[in-house]
């Protein structure tokens, strides 16, 4: 059942919330211990909050749009003394002392919170492999990844351990994931959703945003956790657009561009790596949304091509910045040392893994005096590039259109042993991020190797509810 028919059963009474929570926990037991899509499940909050939904429906009131729905939020949104480790050893034993927004937003709609899923340490990787926790496998393939970092979250969705999933996304970490596992995954506008309480990556990149088995339900949640939030200062200070009310409007008339460096057609510009199933699906949509109205045409953003590279810097630096905070003083593990130095180090050696601290080493090196201009502000001035490139295209089309991954799911372990190869997996989401735009996979038709494979809708600044009614589109036309 879809989120949105689950809140309907618990508003009218039909099912009860605890016996919706029970259902999922169920099946959480049947599969977990393969899948592990969670770092915490979290039974006893889930149940005394769906008591508290049906308490509200027995009393006569109306819980919210959520009422009833099972959650699986990733495990770097702080949940008020519930643990929340970001998949690493350096918050070992830390208890958030404060909800994170999107985690008050989601209970006020009704929402009962599952578990803290598992991720790639602090959200850095593509495939849920650099947790410090153990891999999440994909629950259509165990022998695959789920995609990363938001792992745990789109398996949980897939294997129907939860309805909804929350993810952030710094450099596609909610879309790929989406398309490995075959769910719906929504990257909002930069600023759209509260970042209260997500722990930092990359400041002027990360968003908070849903995963779910339809168009449908990746609306509504948005709708719950969008719009300003005081407490974040990047929160856009206006009402989140509403999605729902014109989902089913169709594209008829929308001019519709496949963005042409990603669609996998080399000679003529692509960058090199979109496996030929993937372009095939890609191709597939396209005619879907044609056949619903819209007119496709080739459209082209030079600078994406360098989107994964001005990215790697960019993040990185951010992320140095960010991550300073885990010192052994604050937060967490601390490992002691003879005097304050020794023991800051001491606790980030043992406490970072490998990802972490490459992306640490890198990010202070790109940044440090005599580098800056020539790594940091290169890649700066690229993002810049990219946004025009952007604009310009949104001057011949109302979307664009393109893989979110160039690949299905692959083995775990097939990309572990090479950093960059990991990289390239997110070269056609990056782009997004680094200009602010929203983006949504949806999981349209297989690979060859009969694993789902994800087409992305990208928009320009708060287009959601175009973006989505084209996402119902290509839903509908891959049924
Ligand atoms: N895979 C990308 C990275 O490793 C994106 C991660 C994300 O979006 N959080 O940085």
């Amino acid at each position: 059942m879809s989120a949105l028919e689950l809140a309907d059963a618990v508003r009218t009474g039909a099912r009860t919330a605890v016996d919706v929570l029970e259902q999922h926990l169920a099946e959480i037991r049947s599969r977990e211990p393969e899948i592990h899509a969670f770092n915490l499940v979290t039974e006893a909050v889930g149940r005394e909050q769906a008591a508290a939904v049906d308490a509200a429906v027995a009393a006569g009131d109306d819980p919210g749009p959520l009422a009833g729905v099972p959650v699986a939020l990733k495990d770097n949104t702080c949940t008020r003394g519930i643990a929340t480790t970001a998949g690493s050893r350096i918050l070992d034993q830390w208890r958030p002392p404060y909800d994170a927004t999107v985690v008050t937003r989601l209970r006020e709609a009704g929402a009962v919170l599952v578990g803290k899923t598992n991720l790639d340490e602090f959200a850095m990787g593509s495939s849920t492999e650099n947790s410090a926790f153990g891999p999440t496998r994909n629950p259509l393939d165990p022998s695959r990844v789920p995609g990363g970092s938001s792992g745990g979250s789109a398996a949980a969705v897939a294997a129907g351990f939860a309805a909804v999933g929350i993810g952030s996304d710094t450099g596609g970490s909610i879309r790929q994931p989406a398309a490995l596992c075959g769910v719906v995954g929504l990257k909002p506008t930069y600023g759209g959703v509260s970042r209260y309480g997500l722990m930092a990556f990359a400041s002027s990149l990360d968003q908070i945003g849903p995963f779910t088995a339809t168009v449908a339900d990746a609306a509504t949640v948005y709708e719950v956790i969008a719009g300003h939030d005081p407490l974040d200062s990047t929160s856009i200070p206006q009402p989140a657009r509403p999605i729902t009310a014109t989902l089913d409007q169709g594209v008829e008339g929308l001019r519709v561009g496949i963005i042409g460096e990603l669609s996998g057609d080399v000679a003529a510009g692509s960058v090199e790596g979109i496996a030929p199933d993937v372009v095939a699906r890609l191709h597939e949509a396209a005619a879907a949304l044609e056949a619903a109205g819209a007119r496709v045409g080739t459209a082209s953003v030079p600078a994406a091509v360098y989107g994964v590279s001005a990215y790697y810097l960019i993040a990185p630096a951010e992320a140095s910045s960010n991550l300073a905070r885990y010192d052994g003083v604050r937060f967490g593990l601390r490992v002691d040392g003879h005097n304050t130095h020794q023991m800051n180090a001491n606790t980030r050696t043992a406490g970072f893994g490998a990802e972490v601290k490459r992306r640490i080493m890198l990010g202070t090196y790109a940044l440090s005096a005599g580098y800056y201009d020539a790594y940091y502000g290169k890649a700066q001035r690229v993002r810049t590039l990219i946004i025009d490139d952007f604009d310009a295209a949104y001057a011949d089309f109302d979307l664009l259109l393109s893989p979110t991954s160039p690949t299905t799911a692959f083995a775990l372990g097939a990309k572990t042993a090479d950093p960059l190869t990991m990289y390239l997996n997110d070269v056609c989401t990056i782009p997004s991020n680094l200009a602010g735009h929203p983006a949504v996979s949806v999981p349209f038709g297989v690979g060859d190797d009969g694993l789902p494979v994800g087409v992305q809708v990208l928009a320009p600044m708060q287009a959601e509810p175009l973006m989505m009614r084209a996402a119902a589109v290509l839903e509908a036309a891959a049924a």
